[in-house]
């Protein structure tokens, strides 16, 4: 059965767990009703149910590069184009610039329908979309007239810039050169590595944005600028940007990763001079939330996969509780149970984390003005969390599709596996998962003193205290454990000053983090369900008792590594680990 989009579950954390609906209380987001987002939710959905699902399998035959360029697998432009019609590259775009001025929220869960249809080809909107950011966030206003317009209208596409052989975590050892040619524009030489999108026959223009240093800029990450520098022209010339190869993946076949060659390249600096790390993270930062929405959409597609699979395969016959009535299938066994619930419980907290990072960004530029910071805030703490959870739990829970279906998962045939190769690389890209644990222990934990992260442990004991009101208490027990662990791992960060100490423990300290953060928003819906009284909400109660009672609890053990500090990892000497 392939993946359809599954708008009841979406629809339930907007309204019911992330109270999406405060975004329509404001003046910026008036118009993101809860009849608009229905409408817009339904379209994507039959986007991504009728055209997009189609080309996952076919993307696994990957991209060809020729002297002409890349071409993208059979269906792939046709794919993007539908995206692009449909206005979908511009739904949180400025109105004023074409696009449809709606929230990110409704953007993230566009994004997670994209990726669960077909991971590949969803990253080239996803790139764009941080392009249209950014350049709406730094560029000046006649490079935002020439090329907004048509980035959101999808007739162009963007790409980002940054990694290099030598500079791939490290940005700041970057050496890609850019000069003042006096005529405003720049001469920009270098290569660039990893670039996805960075060449495709699904659009006509590649607007690139790219990490540079300019003559005499001060080393490291403080003298880097960004430049925009597009494929074709405004005169309708070639630029002088070569796609020197494509790189053989493990998986994400369908997605070009280039190598571009800039050779005296034409750009234009976007920003100011020195300032061009702060003016891409514009862009990086809603793209990490984007990259832990592919690891979301994986979820949720890999999850549907098993199901269907584990449904129809009869083995054996399961032992089961004597009052169960069995459906013959595996789904019967225990330890099948065991996997899928699993699978359900991690896809639907990672649902909630992401789309409560949304929210939390959305209300940062529209919120009443004294309350902003407080949600960027709040953003920036749950962004490591969404991107860095978000994608783990995709590979987790694709790895569990491998295993629900035994020998057939491991077969290519039933596409299990795709899901498995293609998510392994979200961990990777848009700052390594490392470097997600490293930035939530050091920066986003220190930014206020630990004021965030008192207040997402605040709103999980309020959250607690509602559940237990409820009659859910068994839930409640199991949310409680884990949020005395989180609560005292996270006084044992704050006390630590020698940041090796945290960072040795930052790791088992994010998924913690996102252990309580998810369980807590999926028992505030499992009580939203229960007062209800809603029968169709049954299910929801009981994938969040078992996050409560068998997931998060985890918890205990995580904090004991998120607090051991650095002596047993600097046990051995590097050379010992050899020995
Ligand atoms: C398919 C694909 C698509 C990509 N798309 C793009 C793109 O569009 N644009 C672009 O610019 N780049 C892109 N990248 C590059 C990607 O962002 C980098 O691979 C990533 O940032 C890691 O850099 P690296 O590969 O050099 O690994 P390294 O930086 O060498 O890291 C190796 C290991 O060391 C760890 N590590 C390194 N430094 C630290 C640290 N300070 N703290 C803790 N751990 C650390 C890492 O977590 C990792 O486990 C892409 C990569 C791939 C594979």
């Amino acid at each position: 059965m392939p993946y359809r989009a599954p708008l009841a579950d979406i629809r339930f954390c907007l309204d019911h767990v992330v109270d999406a609906a405060r975004l329509a209380e404001t003046d910026k987001f008036a118009e993101a009703t809860s009849e608009t987002a229905e409408a817009v939710l339904t379209e994507i959905a039959r986007l991504a149910d009728e055209t997009l699902v189609p080309l996952q399998r076919a993307g696994d035959a990957g991209c060809i590069v020729t002297a002409d360029g890349v071409t993208t697998p059979a269906g792939f432009p046709a794919g993007y184009k539908a995206i692009a019609e449909g206005g979908w590259l511009g739904l949180a775009a400025d109105p004023e610039q074409g696009g449809m001025g709606l929230p990110l929220t409704l953007q993230t869960a566009m994004n997670e329908m994209f990726s669960s249809a077909c991971l590949s080809l969803s990253l080239c909107p996803l790139m764009t979309q941080g392009s249209i950011e950014a350049l709406t966030a730094h560029a000046s206003p006649e490079l935002q007239e020439r090329y907004l317009p048509k980035l959101i209208s999808g007739e162009w596409t963007g790409t980002m810039n940054l990694t290099e052989g030598q500079a791939g975590s490290d940005v700041g050892a970057l050496k890609t050169k850019a000069e003042a040619q006096g005529d405003g524009s720049y001469k920009v030489d270098g290569q660039k590595i990893y670039i996805s999108w960075g060449d495709h026959d699904v659009a006509e223009n590649i607007v690139h944005l790219v990490l540079a240093r300019l003559p005499d800029a001060p080393k490291g990450s403080k003298g880097i600028s960004l430049f925009l520098v597009p494929k074709i022209l405004p005169d309708g010339s070639r630029n002088g940007v070569k796609t020197v190869s494509i790189e053989h993946k493990m998986g994400l076949h369908g997605s070009p990763t280039c190598v571009l060659a800039y050779e005296g390249a034409t750009g234009w600096l976007v920003g100011e001079e020195n300032n061009g790390l702060a003016c891409m993270f514009t862009m990086m930062n809603n793209a990490r939330l984007g990259v832990g929405v592919e690891g979301l959409g994986t979820a949720e597609a890999a999850y549907q996969h098993a199901l269907a699979y584990a449904t129809d395969r009869v083995q054996g016959k399961a032992i089961t509780p004597a009052d169960h009535a069995g459906t013959g299938a595996i789904i019967d066994h225990p330890d099948v149970r065991r996997m899928l619930m699993e699978m359900k419980a991690y896809t639907q907290a990672v649902r909630a984390i992401c789309y409560d990072t949304a929210v939390s960004l959305d209300m940062a530029h529209a919120a009443p003005e004294d309350e902003r910071k407080r949600w960027a805030r709040r953003g920036a703490f749950l962004t490591p969390l969404a991107k860095a959870f978000g994608t783990a739990s995709g590979m987790h829970v694709s790895e569990m599709g491998v295993q629900v279906h035994g020998g057939m998962g491991f077969i290519e045939e039933t596409g299990a596996a795709q899901f498995y190769r293609d998510v392994r690389v979200t961990a990777i890209y848009e700052g390594t998962n490392g470097i997600q644990a490293a930035d939530l222990v050091g920066r986003k934990l220190s930014m206020d003193g630990g004021e965030t992260a008192r207040a997402v442990l605040d709103d999980a004991a309020e959250i607690i205290e509602a559940a237990k009101s409820a009659g859910l208490e068994d839930l409640a027990t199991g949310l409680a454990i884990t949020h005395q662990a989180a609560a005292e791992a996270t006084v044992w960060m704050l006390e630590q000053n020698d940041m090796a100490e945290r960072l040795a423990g930052s790791m088992p300290y994010l998924t913690l983090m996102s252990h309580l953060h998810g369980g807590a928003l999926l028992a505030k819906g499992a009580t939203a369900a229960k007062q209800s009284g809603d029968s169709a909400h049954v299910p929801r109660i009981a994938v969040a008792h078992f996050h409560a009672t068998q997931i998060a609890p985890q918890a205990e053990a995580l904090a004991r590594a998120a607090t051991a500090g650095s002596a047993a990892l600097y046990a051995l000497t590097a050379d010992q680990f050899a020995a």
